[in-house]
């Protein structure tokens, strides 16, 4: 067997060798317009200075802080960040990636009710270590035992099936007393990105609230402004006792996570191992501290919002070819669903007209542009996008 790589996915034909804001070139020097974005990672887009000065100015101290000591900069960012969630963070914990946060949120869930039991959403993704990939739908069974203490509810894809998964919750509420959280994603990203109808969390919280089970977002691919405002939760005006960030906190630029807990939970799960080596190193905190302050001060959670809203409205004239069923988009973060499996022919003539975009399916192009994309690169990709999607 060829020594290589392990990969996850079979490779897109295309060798990327840079970028700058939202383009990227491949060994050819073809440009392509990236609405791929770092799989909802890119927020100021590529080569941005501002994140290379903050970048090299850490790196020329040359220095790190072991957990065994405060760090200024690791206390500052934690506060930053319980500022600004929704709810009442007092506690984030260092991860270096989404799954990392989420395995932080399902131990904190466990240690603060004294209950293993977590409802989650069938078909979506949380990760690839064993708790996340429990929770979501990464275990194969070829992975087995899988962990065990996870219930899942049908993906809601339309509002009757919301309505269906909020009585199914409540049932399990009423008649199961080893439930500890329900744990989700406010939008449901990697699925193909699936909006829940307004009322569907609201109601989740308040049985949550009612049956003193915990609600724990996993925000890694929604916070930091991808779907329009701060974080996916905002859109919903509920308050999580637990949320795990990642993505676009970092901007790309850094390995970097983190989970937000309450002082009610943390009251009770402080204790749980929280160490790991490269939590927050030196440069990567430095990148992701300078991307936050970047995405504050370019408004990009506004521009989300405006140039995700246009991008879908030029979209959205695809639903009247016979072959699409749905085009769906929530601020910077987008699905389109066709009746039969032709996603590798769509993207294959995306590439070909100048822009990546991923799957979420074999039926769903899944594509989640920079934060910071302009109106005038939003036009343009609808434009190449329609004319691609448009031949059956
Ligand atoms: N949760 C969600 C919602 C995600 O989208 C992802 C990544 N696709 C993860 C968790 C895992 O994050 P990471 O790939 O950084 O481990």
């Amino acid at each position: 067997m060829k020594t290589s790589l392990a990969h996850a996915f079979d490779y897109q034909p295309v060798r990327l060798v840079r970028g700058k804001g939202s383009y990227v070139w491949d060994d050819k020097g073809k440009r392509f317009l990236d609405f791929i974005g770092g799989l909802c990672g890119a927020t100021v887009g590529w080569k941005d200075q501002r994140m290379e000065k903050a970048i090299v100015r850490q790196a020329r101290k040359g220095f790190y802080i072991p957990a065994l000591f405060s760090d200024p900069n690791q206390e500052a960012f934690a506060r930053d960040l319980c500022r600004l969630a929704p709810g009442k963070m007092v506690r984030a914990i260092r991860a270096t990636s989404g799954s990392e946060a989420v395995e932080f949120a399902i131990k904190c869930a466990r240690a603060a009710t004294g209950k293993p039991t977590i409802v989650s959403i069938d078909g979506t993704w949380h990760g690839h270590t064993y708790g996340a990939a429990s929770l979501g739908n990464a275990c194969s069974k070829r992975m087995a035992p899988c962990l065990p203490g996870f219930i899942k509810l049908p993906l809601p894809t339309t509002e009757k099936k919301a309505a269906e998964v909020v009585k199914a919750f409540e049932r399990l509420c009423k008649t199961r007393k080893d439930i500890a959280a329900f744990m989700s994603e406010p939008i449901w990203t990697n699925a193909g990105c699936f909006v829940p109808p307004s009322d569907f969390y609201p109601k989740i919280e308040a049985i949550c609230r009612k049956y003193g089970v915990l609600l724990v977002m996993d925000e890694v691919a929604t916070c930091m402004g991808r779907t329009g405002k701060m974080f996916g939760s905002d859109w919903w005006g509920i308050k999580p006792d637990v949320m795990c960030l990642g993505k676009s906190l970092t901007g790309g630029y850094a390995t970097l996570a983190a989970t937000l807990v309450t002082g009610a939970v943390w009251k009770k799960a402080e204790g749980i191992p929280v160490y790991a080596t490269f939590g927050w190193l030196a440069q990567d905190l430095a990148a992701v501290r300078e991307n936050v302050r970047l995405i504050l001060t370019d408004r990009l959670v506004e521009n989300a919002r405006r140039v995700g809203d246009m991008l879908l409205n030029e979209l959205k004239p695809l639903e009247e070819h016979s072959h699409v069923k749905e085009v769906r988009g929530q601020g910077m973060v987008f699905g389109i669903e066709f009746k039969k499996p032709v996603v590798d022919e769509m993207m294959r003539r995306l590439r070909q007209r100048g822009v990546l975009v991923a799957s979420a399916s074999d039926k769903i192009l899944f594509f989640s542009p920079p934060l910071s994309l302009s109106e005038r690169e939003a036009k343009i990709g609808a434009r190449i996008i329609r004319e691609a999607c448009s031949e059956s």
